[in-house]
């Protein structure tokens, strides 16, 4: 039996906690001249311009943003803040990588999470941010062996010994009592974050150093040297895209990026007597390795975050009206909390939301400057930009201002990857892809989980993931 849910969709809980949805800072009024023109108020576009004014203070820089700074999927996130691999090294080597530069790029979004405390910590940003471990619990010899899997990439990879470790069943049960463990992937080094905190944060700290961000300002239009929006035009040499699931939205854009819905519910504050049953003292990350995968948190305040994918995408790259899901998806993510943890399957939810991450054709993330003609890109992070837009913003400044750093050189700058087919096609594919893996996950369950369904290997390939 579904909890009912007190609230849906207005953005996100991580809102909620801090007075609702803000205000909106004033729109552009009239047209402007700036050097960095960047669309979009999330991690992305603010972090670009964050690093961007530090290196360079005498840069003229403005953020436009359609709704307001954090309305994507900056305030709505899971707040898993991981430094992890964003997301097929082999899909960099073979697109002209090298392996020491791919292990050079693990390794700097790895430093995102430091770097990431450093900047807030200087900023005074107060994000909820709690250094902890990342879990991802296997419940099935399938999923064991998937999480072994990725023990040996990450390693393989260059991932040092002090970042990653396997622990049975019982180990992880007593840190998070989780029903059916047999068995978790430890990552260290990770961080548990609010995201709606810091992206506001963030957004504070740019206007800070000089940065207007016009706010209830649309782009609806873009060309060399030209942004046009429904309250003005902004001319500018440099034009950064950091629009991630929204992209479909710009002229000329529709099949860049596609977006994939994710989908949160929060509990009310979980009493000690339930705590003392699930344990998650040390308010870790925790995900489960099955096809369908889910994320969750415990948050500062004493309540569970669980996440998960719900419906997977809507036709035609349209996105959901602020936050607002689906009773089948809020259906889901109760079934998984249940599965996972049942000492919470009775506990009162207080909200519910979803949100679109970005996912280009090849599932790889990207970052690049097309210094003819001005225009810039990141993103395309499949739900692993908490940490991996901090170093796009790096890397952005270093292009723009043409700083010749070792990362300029990762092998993920400057990618062309190609586009999504038209709809029907990509509905069809990506509700494809989620049917086989909740197939997968069923016939795992069924049959024991001992060894990794067919139906996910046909999945992937459906996609190419
Ligand atoms: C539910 C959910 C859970 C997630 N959980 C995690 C997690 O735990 N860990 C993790 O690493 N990642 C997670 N992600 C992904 C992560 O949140 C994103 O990768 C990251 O926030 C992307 O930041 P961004 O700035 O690139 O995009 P966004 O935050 O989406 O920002 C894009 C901005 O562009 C603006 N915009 C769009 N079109 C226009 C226009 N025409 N004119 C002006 N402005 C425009 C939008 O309003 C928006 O504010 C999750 C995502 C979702 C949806």
């Amino acid at each position: 039996m579904t909890a009912p849910v007190a609230r849906n969709g207005d953005v996100s809980f991580w809102y909620g906690q801090i007075g609702g949805p803000p205000a909106r800072r004033a729109a552009l009024a009239g047209n402007r001249s700036v050097d960095v023109c960047i669309i979009g108020a999330g991690y992305t576009g603010l972090w670009t311009a964050w690093y961007l004014k530090t290196l360079q203070p005498d840069l003229s820089v403005a953020v436009v943003e359609r709704e307001f700074a954090g309305f994507g999927a900056s305030g709505r996130n899971g707040g898993w803040q991981t430094g992890g691999f964003s997301w097929s090294r082999e899909k960099y080597l073979k697109a002209g990588g090298t392996r020491q530069g791919v292990i050079d790029m693990g390794r700097a979004l790895r430093g995102t999470v430091d770097e990431v405390i450093r900047v807030t910590e200087a900023e005074g940003i107060e994000a909820d941010i709690r250094r902890t471990d990342g879990l991802v619990v296997a419940c099935t010899p399938a999923q064991l062996q998937r999480v072994r899997d990725t023990y040996e990439e990450e390693t393989a990879w260059g991932a040092p010994r002090d970042r990653i470790e396997l622990i049975g069943g019982a180990e992880m049960r007593e840190r998070i009592n989780v029903r059916d463990a047999v068995g978790a992937l430890v990552t260290h080094g990770v961080a548990r974050v609010q995201p709606a905190k810091l992206v506001r944060g963030l957004a504070a700290a740019v206007e800070r150093l000089g940065v207007p961000i016009w706010e209830g300002t649309a782009v609806t239009g873009l060309e060399k040297g030209r942004v046009t929006t429904d309250h003005g035009t902004i001319t500018a040499p440099v034009i950064v895209r950091a629009t991630e699931g929204f992209t479909a939205g710009l002229p000329g854009q529709g099949r860049k990026i596609l977006p994939l819905n994710s989908a949160i519910v929060v509990t009310e504050p979980v009493p000690d007597r339930v705590w003392q049953q699930i344990g998650w003292n040390g308010y870790e990350l925790l995900g489960d390795a099955s096809h369908t995968y889910s994320y969750a948190q415990r948050t500062a305040d004493n309540r569970i975050a669980m996440g998960g994918r719900g419906v997977p995408y809507r036709f035609g790259s349209k996105t959901d009206v602020r936050g607002r899901t689906q009773a089948a998806t809020i259906d889901k993510l109760q079934g998984i909390l249940r599965r996972l943890l049942p000492e919470a399957a009775d506990l009162p939810m207080a909200h519910a939301w979803c949100g679109v991450l970005g996912v280009p054709r090849d599932w790889c993330a990207s970052v690049g400057y097309d210094r003819a003609s001005g225009m810039a890109w990141a993103g395309g992070y499949v739900g692993l930009g908490v940490s991996t837009s901090n170093l796009s913003g790096q890397t952005l400044a270093d292009l723009i201002l043409g700083r010749d750093t070792d990362l300029v050189r990762l092998p993920w700058v400057n990618r062309q990857v190609r586009e999504w087919e038209p709809e029907p096609f990509r509905w069809l594919g990506v509700h494809g892809m989620y049917q086989l893996y909740y197939r997968a996950d069923a016939q795992e369950a069924r049959s024991g989980g001992r060894r990794t369904s067919v139906l996910a290997k046909i999945a992937n390939r459906l996609v190419g993931r």
